[in-house]
């Protein structure tokens, strides 16, 4: 029997999304500084942001990777899971996602929402996920808290309640009226932030701080009956109770508090985690995870409690410098004692939890047991991907795995020199085991490795880290697109393999259906032989035949996608026959099938967002038109233009370099994986010829 140290209503899981310079870094900084973690600020630009210890974020200034932090704050536990900011890393903000209660989003006072913050916001909508904004930058030129509160109602759809308003602006910002409490707030410079001065609420500002409170309470009281009653009844309301109704509507992700601040002037960051305890939800408060038993593929629920078996979800794999790999965690029930053994039901699969880390901003601390709630990392499993379920193996359950999108761009890649290519290797198959959007792969006909991934900047970065992390020299190629072929007819086709040249033959036969499948589906495998024609033991071979046969499309070698196979007919030989004979079998039946089945070539297509000034609207569109863009919409917010389109991958290469020069940097712009579309005629020649 294990009994927990720390009560599970004291725990918050938490992530920071924020479109990329909002200042979600400075401010995970400023909280590790006020939760007592670290002594010292090192500001972005230092390179020195306790986050942001991957060289390869340094070196860029960016977070892309979702290490998890713990940190204290008025006697509650906080787990900070990092999701990265870029839009090229959207499966890493999922992946985060999927595994914390709550999301603080930060905006720019000066920016608002923008169409990367839409993105990610959409994405914590569909998690349901419990929201808290916060409005950075109020001391910026140009800083307009309302505005962003309104654009956040507009924009995304949300229904923002701001639980504070700002006093002063721009340089003259110096604190916030508190309207759950009535109270204004003010920052001592002196002590970076640290001691909260408590004011009356300046006269000048009285009848607004009044009608903003107003509004609050009326907010709320829709969630809170009996609040409404004794706001109706013009009874007084306690802060408690006020605080009580916002927790609860915040829980149910029906509105989304709004704080404001300045992180880099150390304004706000401590009310903001005042917010954090007092508003998202302990894992208690959430609905009980779900997932499948693996033998009956019934589904079961697990409540969050230490007493329910153990079930967690492995959600980040990284390889750290000091301890090796390391498998990152959220339990959701279930406690355990370091050294028991673990199920991976994802895998089918044993490991000991042989050591277990609480990650700090500074400093890693071993575990001597785990609760549920947590979010902790292994040392050195063996065989976990992420994604995979671990479990108590006499009460097994799968958890929803993650969805993981293809890979759409590749390059190929080659060691510098002949003796490095092991290593090569090694450091690829590392990253592939950290990330799951990254892809290996081997020409067939050159024998260079390819690796894919889900952009430009996501390979570029990859590449990065195989140099300066791993440290090896490698000749990268140009980045290409990664096509696929579908058809388009549906065909039979039959497939032969028959020897017989004295002593034992070969005896496969097969005969297949093969039709288009809807767009997304991969590959879809049926079996609908009758009365034994293709004995049941060279089924599992025919269908690895065609899979493989998949690999390679008829057009010009790119795989074939969205197809369904159905073997219907065939022969077999009492002596000759063979899984051998039946792959092959099966492999041909699917090359003659495809290239009567009219293939056409697919090639990805991406959403693509720009916001730009006006006087470059028309270059910017002109470019677009030239890349074989769609221009989806054209919207005006403030002065700045927002242009939706869809462009193919291919036409977007070096765009972030083309688009600086086009507008002087002015613009900026969001690329994200939309879908597979058939390439069109005249391009269809060009890279057909290439192959
Ligand atoms: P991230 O990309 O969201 O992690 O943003 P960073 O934390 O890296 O911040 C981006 C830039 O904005 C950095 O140069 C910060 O110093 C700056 N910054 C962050 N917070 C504030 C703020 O409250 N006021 C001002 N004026 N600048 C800020």
């Amino acid at each position: 029997m294990i009994t927990r140290k720390y009560p599970l209503e004291k725990v918050r899981n938490i992530g920071i999304m924020a479109h990329i310079d909002a200042g979600k870094t400075t401010i995970t900084e400023r909280i590790l500084y006020y939760t007592g973690k670290i002594h010292r600020m090192g500001e972005v630009h230092e390179g020195a942001a306790t986050m942001d210890w991957m060289e390869e974020e340094k070196a860029r200034g960016i977070t892309i990777t979702s290490a998890a932090t713990t940190c204290f704050w008025k006697s509650h536990r906080i787990n900070i899971i990092d999701t990265p900011g870029h839009v090229d890393f959207t499966m890493e903000v999922e992946r985060s996602l999927r595994i914390l209660d709550g999301a603080i989003a930060v905006f720019c006072a000066v920016g608002g929402v923008e169409p990367q913050s839409e993105t990610v916001w959409r994405q914590a909508e569909r998690y349901k996920i419990p929201c808290l904004g916060f409005v950075n930058k109020m001391d910026r030129v140009g800083a307009d808290f309302w505005a962003t509160v309104s654009e956040m109602r507009k924009k995304l759809g949300a229904n923002p309640l701001p639980l504070q308003m700002p006093l002063g602006k721009e340089d003259g910002f110096q604190g916030v009226i508190d309207l759950v409490e009535s109270k204004s707030i003010f920052w001592k410079e002196e002590d970076l932030g640290v001691t909260l001065l408590e004011k009356e609420i300046p006269s000048s500002s009285r009848e607004e701080a009044a009608l903003n409170r107003k509004n609050l309470i009326e907010a709320v009281a829709e969630f809170d009956e009996h609040l409404l009653e004794d706001y109706l009844e013009e009874r007084p309301l306690s802060t408690e109770r006020i605080k009580k109704a916002i927790r609860r509507a915040t829980l149910q992700a029906s509105i989304v508090p709004v704080l404001c601040g300045a992180a880099l002037k150390n304004m706000g960051v401590q009310l903001l985690l005042n917010a954090v305890v007092d508003y998202f939800p302990a894992p208690l408060d959430i609905p009980p995870v779900s997932g499948t038993d693996p033998s009956s593929g019934e589904e079961i629920t697990r409540p969050a409690d230490d007493k329910e078996p153990f079930s967690a979800l492995a959600f980040k794999i990284v390889s750290d410098p000091f301890v090796g790999k390391l498998t990152y965690f959220r339990v959701y029930s279930g406690a355990l004692k370091v050294g028991s053994y673990t199920y991976n039901s994802s895998q089918d699969k044993r490991e000991r939890l042989g050591r277990i880390l609480e990650m700090h901003a500074n400093k890693r601390e071993d575990r001597t047991e785990f609760y549920t709630g947590d979010i902790v990392a292994a040392v050195g499993l063996k065989k976990v991907s992420t994604g995979d379920t671990l479990c108590e193996e006499k009460y097994p359950l799968v958890l929803e795995s993650m969805l993981f999108p293809i890979p759409v761009m590749s390059v190929a890649i080659e060691p510098k020199t002949k003796a490095e290519q092991e290593r090569l290797d090694l450091s690829l198959r590392k990253i592939a085991e950290e990330d799951p959007t990254f892809k290996i792969s081997q020409n067939r006909e050159t024998g260079q490795t390819i690796i894919s991934g889900m952009g430009e900047l996501h390979l570029e970065v990859l590449v990065h880290r195989l140099l300066k992390e791993f440290k090896v020299g490698a000749n990268v190629g140009k980045p290409e697109v990664a096509y696929k072929e579908a058809i388009t007819r549906k065909v039979k086709s039959e497939g032969k393999y028959i020897r017989q040249s004295g002593g034992r033959g070969q005896h496969g036969h097969v005969l297949l259906e093969i039709e288009p499948a809807e767009r997304g589906s991969g590959f879809e495998f049926a079996n609908r032989i009758v009365g034994g024609r293709v004995p049941r033991e060279y089924i599992p071979a025919v269908k690895e035949g065609v899979r493989e046969a998949l690999e390679t499309g008829a057009l010009a070698g790119y795989p074939v996608v969205d197809v369904k196979v159905t073997l219907y007919d065939g022969s077999f030989h009492e002596v000759d026959s063979s899984d051998l004979a039946f792959k092959i079998a099966g492999s041909l039946a699917l090359k003659n099938g495809i290239q009567k089945a009219h293939p056409v070539l697919l090639e990805p297509i991406m959403d693509l967002e720009v916001v730009t000034p006006e006087e470059y609207m028309g270059e910017v569109i002109g470019d677009l038109n030239s890349r074989r863009g769609k221009i989806l919409s054209t919207d005006l917010r403030g002065s700045s233009w927002i242009i939706k389109s869809t462009v193919p991958l291919g036409e977007t290469f070096g765009y972030t370099t083309g688009l600086r020069s086009l507008t002087q940097g002015r613009a900026t712009h969001a690329l994200q994986f939309s879908a597979y579309e058939k390439v069109p005629g005249n391009i269809l020649e060009k890279v057909v010829k290439h192959y």
